[in-house]
């Protein structure tokens, strides 16, 4: 896959291109993503949140963007939807050690209400601005698998076109060539409206996950 210079990169988004360094080296990258201000989400977020786990791990989790807790703790898929995560994880009998965990997005898009953040989506231009940086990570950890929680990862790592109703559980190929697989994101299976079965939609998450070892 062609990748654009930092100069198209500019040019297409109206930002600054994110400072990712040559190296694949995954603390040089974790490091400079630290001063990253390529798009406007820096501003509001009190860190960036880059991925962690094994630097050789065979699966890399993707999910959408860092929530209020993993704003504050400098760390992904540690609010709610983490612990949900976690559960579902070990449910399919997956050790989240092993696994590489990030974001499509490393800053946290925020409104607020009150006292209280509330998630904000990323528009096109942010998750194309940082982009960069999850394309960075697949060259440093090299994983076999990529899954993808929800739609906005989906969109970043395979095609702007992937809806997860319709990719749900499937095997696809990600923009970089590697495997990917797409489910929900766990955040979802917290907002109930009073449709659906929680703890059948909860079922299907961790069957999506289990789906991991056979690939
Ligand atoms: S969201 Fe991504 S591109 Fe935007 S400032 Fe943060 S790290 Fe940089």
């Amino acid at each position: 896959m062609k990748k654009p210079r930092a100069a198209e990169v500019e040019l297409e988004l109206g930002f600054s291109a994110a400072p990712v360094p040559a190296s694949r080296e995954w603390k040089r990258l974790r490091d400079a993503a630290k001063s990253c201000q390529a798009c406007p989400l820096w501003r509001n977020a009190t860190c960036t949140v880059f991925g962690e786990g094994p630097v050789h791990a065979r699966v890399m989790l993707v999910g959408e963007q860092p929530g209020d807790q993993e704003d504050r703790a400098g760390k992904p898929f540690v609010g709610p939807a983490g612990h949900l995560l976690d559960r579902a994880l070990a449910e399919a009998g997956l050790q989240r050690e092993e696994l590489y965990v990030t974001n499509a997005v490393k800053h946290f898009k925020w409104t607020s209400q009150g006292k209280r953040r509330l998630h904000a989506k990323p528009n096109a231009r942010e998750m194309a601005a940082c982009r960069p940086w999850l394309a960075a990570e697949v060259e440093a950890i090299e994983p076999e698998l990529i899954v993808c929680l929800g739609a906005t990862a989906a969109q970043q790592v395979i095609d702007k076109s992937v809806r997860v109703t319709a990719s749900r559980g499937k095997r696809m190929a990600s923009a970089w060539g590697t495997t990917a697989l797409v489910t929900v994101h766990p955040s979802s299976l917290l907002r109930h409206h009073g449709s659906g079965d929680p703890e059948a939609e909860f079922e299907a998450f961790v069957a999506d996950l289990r789906k991991i070892s056979r690939l």
